[in-house]
């Protein structure tokens, strides 16, 4: 106990006796729902519903809510929430993370929480590990979300569901998902409350930013989310991005085929060049040679993607020269910085310009698997407004959740008090001197009949100690977390007697585990209850761990299968001094004593310091992962402010909130402002109003020779007027007429730069690392650079647009 503790008291005590009144107030209340007949029920939301229109918050409404599930509970499923699940529901309902262990029941648990917020009409997601719990949660919960009129609904990666019930008295947790009805998934996403995996609500985030019809939106709001074993979704999953990719082999070839047709372009003829903007720009007679080339237009919609590989082919033939902005160097091409004249290895022009280059100086074209889009569940989630989680082991990664995701823990104790033994860790020498003493223990054990679960922490693992009880003719189950639904109905019967379950830690998680088997396995409830007496007196279940995961939490995940709701249980690790664990992290201290210590392999020692050493280890891999993923995010908060930015304007345009025509002209206004500052600096005379001409038709293509006429003019204002004048004269009438194509190339373009700045900023990480080795600091290179280049991106999204709409007004005119 700390100092802080011994004088303010616990903290967590504290709050907990905070919510005491709350719990009486629900207690209270129950008599008065009892006397409800089931069509009061759903009555009873609406007038809940007609209260928070009146003004009244879901505070407000909580314990008289809370009351109304947990009889909605008693009547469908035969069970009344515990105190200990009230207050759970409570901390899940405040946005906050419910630390209770396993079996505790926290899957009735999170329909307090969510039956209360699903009232504001916005929709509750509760997220599950796999497919198979979200089905299973969503079928076994329906009935009392059903009575009390809130839809419910599940999303798998194949299919979606809705609850239906074919009828509606059952006591038991079937398997079979007769309550289940396939629907789509933009129906799913309809219904009040909707359980899924955090992988599908993720990827289902990101398809929505990139449909073209806003009657294919998938997904409405993030509203209030609940994460069931949150510890395993937002720290062990957070390591690696959600990415929806594609092979790319075909821009290979693009850059290839438009390399060669540039080649036969001549400057003046076919394109101008402006050196000042570094721009150059294909004249009419380009286009149609090069249309003629490729036998198709590239000027429309579906080109945009021709259209770029054209102007990057372009570029690389003009605007950059071999051994002044880059040199090839065994096969690659190596930039050249502008400033300093000091190669860039790693680093790669935007935009395609590289392969482009590689293309221009026949190297080998860099391949590319498309990133369409991308997003770390840390920043799919922090988009809820309001988050909560529950686990059975989220206190000793506080630091993490507070941190990243402003979630504070609260341990919620155990409706009966726990029993279960954790013995102190066996240890041996060798790795093959443990696996021995192992599978002694199993036998002894098992020949007594008590249920057995080992878990290990690799397949490999799994495999060679399941050989090893093979060989000892020990009959057992390999779980590998493959297929969660097979794997749940072996794991239920995990608790029989003489059972013997080798498991990683993933597989079977969820899954109660019920001494002497699962109730519904048996023919009577009397026969079940003597096969639970028996396993109760052989000790319960007892646990091995066959080594030390990296995380104390995972071991702490796998003791709590052991010891539900008040069971006998044990739970005992195995660990050697070769375990990976012990091997990298322990102190050569350690090692050397051990080698003095001449004990044979499979004998145990009990050693403080060795257990000591072996904490310690765990500490400092959780620190080391816990900076990964830190820092993975750090690197994804520069790209999910500029994801925000584009798919936020982007949806604005798919639901017609900004009208595309006049998105256009504010686009044109802006282009226009710019060339006209580009060219007009100092005085009058000094200004290059030709060049201005020349910008302006390259983009508009107005036909009309303009530098005459704005040689009239002395004032900027006047001359961005004027042009602006003529632009709205030819386009604006066209483009109100046309406005879903509009909004198509807008669309369009947003989307294909969006994705190659994905890659760019992909690139742009790697090359910072490089750098690391100087003196710079990385991650403010990186939102340093990726800032500019967001900036670009915005302007090349901006010109691509003009440019398009420009052809595409062109060939209806
Ligand atoms: P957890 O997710 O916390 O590990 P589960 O939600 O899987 O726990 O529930 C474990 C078991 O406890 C289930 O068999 C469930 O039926 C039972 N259970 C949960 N709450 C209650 C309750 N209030 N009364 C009786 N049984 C309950
Ligand atoms: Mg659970």
């Amino acid at each position: 106990m700390s100092i802080l503790t011994k004088i303010f008291g616990d903290p967590n005590q504290k709050f907990l006796k905070k919510l005491d009144p709350i719990i009486e107030k629900i207690n209270s209340l129950e008599s008065h729902f009892e006397k409800f007949s089931l069509e009061d029920f759903p009555k009873q939301t609406k007038e809940f519903k007609k209260r928070l229109q009146e003004g009244k918050t879901l505070d407000d409404l909580l314990p008289e809510a809370f009351a109304l599930v947990r009889e909605a509970t008693k009547r469908t499923l035969k069970m009344r929430h515990f105190d200990v699940q009230l207050i759970g529901g409570i901390v899940l309902h405040q946005g906050k993370i419910a630390e209770m262990k396993t079996g505790e029941g926290k899957t009735l648990v999170a329909t307090l929480p969510a039956y209360l917020n699903s009232l504001t009409g916005k929709g509750v997601h509760l997220v599950t590990v796999n497919d198979y719990l979200a089905k299973r949660d969503t079928n076994w919960m329906g009935p009392i979300y059903n009575l009390l009129g809130v839809s419910v609904a599940c999303i798998n990666h194949e299919k979606s569901y809705l609850f239906k019930p074919s009828s509606s008295d059952r006591d038991e947790i079937t398997i079979e998902m007769e309550n289940l009805i396939p629907v789509s998934r933009p129906e799913a996403y309809q219904a009040d409350i909707v359980y899924g995996t955090n992988n599908e609500f993720g990827f289902d985030y990101l398809k929505n930013n990139l449909i073209h019809r806003p009657e294919e939106m998938i997904q409405r709001d993030y509203n209030f989310a609940i994460i069931d074993e949150i510890d395993s979704i937002l720290i062990d999953e957070a390591r690696t991005p959600l990415i929806i990719s594609s092979p790319d082999s075909e821009s290979t070839r693009l850059y290839k085929t438009f390399s060669q047709i540039v080649r036969r372009l001549t400057e003046n003829d076919d394109y101008n060049v402006d050196e000042k903007m570094r721009a150059v720009t294909l004249t009419e007679q380009g286009i149609k040679r090069v249309e003629k080339t490729l036998g198709f237009n590239i000027y429309n919609e579906d080109g945009i993607k021709y259209v770029h590989h054209l102007e990057k082919a372009l570029q690389a033939k003009v605007l950059f020269k071999k051994d002044r902005d880059y040199i090839v160097k065994n096969g690659e091409v190596i930039i050249v910085d502008e400033f300093t004249g000091r190669l860039m290895p790693g680093r790669r022009f935007s935009e395609g310009l590289h392969q482009a280059i590689e293309a221009k100086e026949n190297v080998e074209i860099k391949k590319e698997s498309k990133t369409l889009a991308s997003i770390t569940l840390q920043n799919y989630f922090r988009m809820y407004k309001k988050l909560s989680g529950m686990t059975g082991t989220a206190y000793t990664s506080a630091e993490e959740f507070s941190k990243v995701y402003n979630l504070d823990v609260v341990v919620i104790p155990t409706n009966k008090p726990m029993i279960r033994v954790d013995l102190p860790d066996s240890i041996y020498r060798t790795e093959k001197g443990k696996f021995q003493a192992l599978v002694r223990e199993i036998k002894k054990r098992h020949e007594k009949g008590q249920p057995l679960l080992v878990g290990t922490i690799s397949i490999e693992k799994n495999e060679y100690l399941s050989a090893l009880l093979k060989r000892e003719g020990i009959t057992h189950e390999v779980l590998n977390a493959k297929n969660h639904e097979r794997e749940a109905q072996i794991i239920a019967q995990a608790g029989r007697k003489k059972a013997v379950t080798i498991a990683t830690n993933m597989a079977g998680r969820g899954i109660d585990i019920v001494l002497g088997g699962h109730p519904s396995s048996f023919g009577s409830k009397e026969e079940w209850e003597n096969a639970h007496q028996e396993v109760v007196k052989l000790g319960g279940l007892f646990i091995i761990g066959s080594e030390r995961h990296e995380s104390r939490r995972i071991d702490d995940q796998l003791r709590g299968r052991s010891g539900r709701q008040g069971d006998p249980g044990a739970s005992q690790f195995f660990v050697s001094l070769e375990d990976k664990l012990m091997r990298v992290f322990a102190p050569d201290k350690i090692k050397r004593m051990m080698l003095v210590l001449k004990i044979p392999e499979d004998m145990p020692i009990e050693n403080k310091m060795i257990s000591r050493a072996i904490e310690n280890a765990q500490g400092k891999v959780e620190g080391f992962n816990f900076d990964v993923r830190k820092h993975l995010l750090e690197y994804d908060d520069v790209v999910n402010k500029q994801r925000k930015n584009i798919y936020a304007w982007r949806k604005k345009i798919l639901q017609q909130e900004i009208d595309p025509s006049s998105e256009y002209l504010r686009l044109s206004q802006e282009l226009v402002q710019e060339i006209i500052d580009l060219h007009c600096q100092g005085p009058a005379d000094k200004w290059n109003l030709e060049e201005i001409a020349e910008a302006i038709n390259s983009f508009f293509n107005l036909s009309k020779n303009i530098h005459s006429e704005l040689i009239e003019y002395s004032e900027t204002d006047l001359i961005q007027k004027y042009i602006f004048g003529l632009v709205e004269a030819k386009f604006k009438q066209e483009i109100t007429n046309s406005k879903e194509e509009l909004k198509n190339i807008f669309l369009s373009v947003i989307d294909y730069f969006w994705m190659e700045h994905l890659e760019e900023m992909d690139y742009l990480k790697e090359s910072v690392r490089l750098r690391a080795y100087g003196q710079k600091d990385p991650l403010a290179e990186y939102r340093y650079e990726g800032q500019t280049m967001f900036k670009k991106l915005l302007q090349e999204i901006r010109n691509s647009i003009i440019k398009t709409t420009t052809n595409y007004v062109d060939q209806k005119l």
